[in-house]
């Protein structure tokens, strides 16, 4: 395995492999840059085809977060964890203690936190080994995916205003893709909100929760992407976007919680020559990732979704850029963030 020439490797600032016999574990840690302070980052466990997808997968999240924080205003890096293995069968406790173990050892340059299939019971752990940790129900917000969920709702409604000309959400129809920790809170708020909604999940029990609860539409699978919606809100895994998908799209918007929506960058522009308006991933869904920022003894979750409704403005912001350029709003999110993690006078010195 590779790691300079990897294809996402983009100057990480440190990537630490991390092996663990006794307990099985097997994680890698990406701290992909440190200009505006310690990588901030949530962990995932998956049942990695192998150590070089597990990689790619730490590598690109990681970076992801560098660029989330920037435009979210934060004073964080970017990183990711990533642990090899089936969050359903194989989690321990001496395997979260042995990654807080490996947290603690890189002294506060990397902050773990929850990201799919991992829990607030598992950072729990985690945090009996380190104090590098957002997140624990001790001192902690618990889940951010509230806060996750609402950034994704408010930047949804300015995707609807900048496209659709609409300031409410009345009767326009989302295709939500994934009914997990985010996408059933997502769903809660734009039913509040007065929307249709067609839902898929490759988990029965939780489309029939939603089914239930809220008189969506369940569709499969693989029938979410040609679904007949305004918004396609993507909330499971990444990489939904790719040359296939692309082709059945019919919503005029892409907007949703998943990191990494885009296959590879070519089809942000794919999107903006379809007249497809994304709401870059890392930008809508940086919600969870202010919750925890706000994270302390005094703190005040109105103030901390107030920080997260700016999302709204921050999106139109990289709308108006990227038709002024003509360049994909993946794009002109980049060019945005870039200014903010690569500024004068941001360096790794500065932010220790
Ligand atoms: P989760 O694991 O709770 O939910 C994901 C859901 O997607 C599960 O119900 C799963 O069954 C479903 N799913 C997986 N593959 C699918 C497929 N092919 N088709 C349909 N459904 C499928 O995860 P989550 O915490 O809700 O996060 C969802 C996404 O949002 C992830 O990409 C995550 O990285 C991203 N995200 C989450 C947060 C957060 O606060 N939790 C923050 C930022 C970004």
């Amino acid at each position: 395995m590779t790691l300079f020439t990897h294809p996402e490797f983009d100057d990480h600032a440190e990537v630490a492999f991390c092996r663990d016999p006794e307990s099985g574990l097997r994680a890698i840690i990406a701290i992909h840059n440190l200009n505006r302070g310690p990588a901030l980052g949530g962990c995932r466990m998956w049942s990695y085809a192998g150590e070089e997808e597990a990689l790619t997968d730490a590598l690109r999240l990681s970076r992801g977060m560098t660029y989330k924080s920037a435009l979210a205003g934060l004073p964080y890096g970017g990183g990711k964890s990533v642990i090899i293995g089936d969050p359903k069968t194989a989690k321990s406790e001496e395997l979260f203690r042995a990654m807080g173990r490996f947290v603690e050892s890189l002294g506060g340059r990397y902050i773990i936190a929850e990201d799919v299939g991992i829990g607030v019971p598992d950072i729990d752990i985690i945090a009996q080994e380190t104090k590098h940790v957002s997140g624990a129900s001790a001192g902690g917000v618990g889940d951010p995916s509230p806060g996750t969920a609402y950034g994704v709702y408010v930047g949804i409604r300015a995707a609807v205003k900048y496209k659709l000309g609409r300031d409410d959400l009345k009767g326009l129809t989302v295709a939500v893709q994934g009914l997990g920790h985010v996408g059933r809170y997502l769903c809660r708020r734009l039913a509040g909100a007065g929307a249709a909604l067609i839902v898929t999940d490759i988990d029965r029990n939780a489309v029939d929760a939603v089914v239930d609860e809220l008189g969506a539409k369940a569709v499969a699978p693989e029938e979410i992407y040609g679904a007949d919606a305004d918004v396609y809100a993507p909330c499971a895994l990444g990489a939904t976007i790719d040359d296939r998908t692309i082709k059945v799209l019919r919503a005029p918007i892409v907007a949703g919680a998943a990191n990494n929506q885009l296959a590879e960058p070519r089809h942000g522009a794919e999107l903006l020559r379809r007249g497809v308006l994304y709401a870059p991933d890392y930008v809508i869904n940086a919600g969870g990732v202010i919750v925890i920022s706000h994270e302390g003894p005094r703190y005040d979750k109105a103030e901390a979704f107030a920080h997260i409704a700016g999302i709204h403005d921050t999106l139109l912001e990289i709308f108006r850029r990227a038709d002024a350029t003509g360049a994909p709003t993946s794009e002109a999110a980049d060019r945005l963030a870039e200014e903010r993690f690569k500024g004068p006078g941001l360096t790794a010195s500065a932010a220790a």
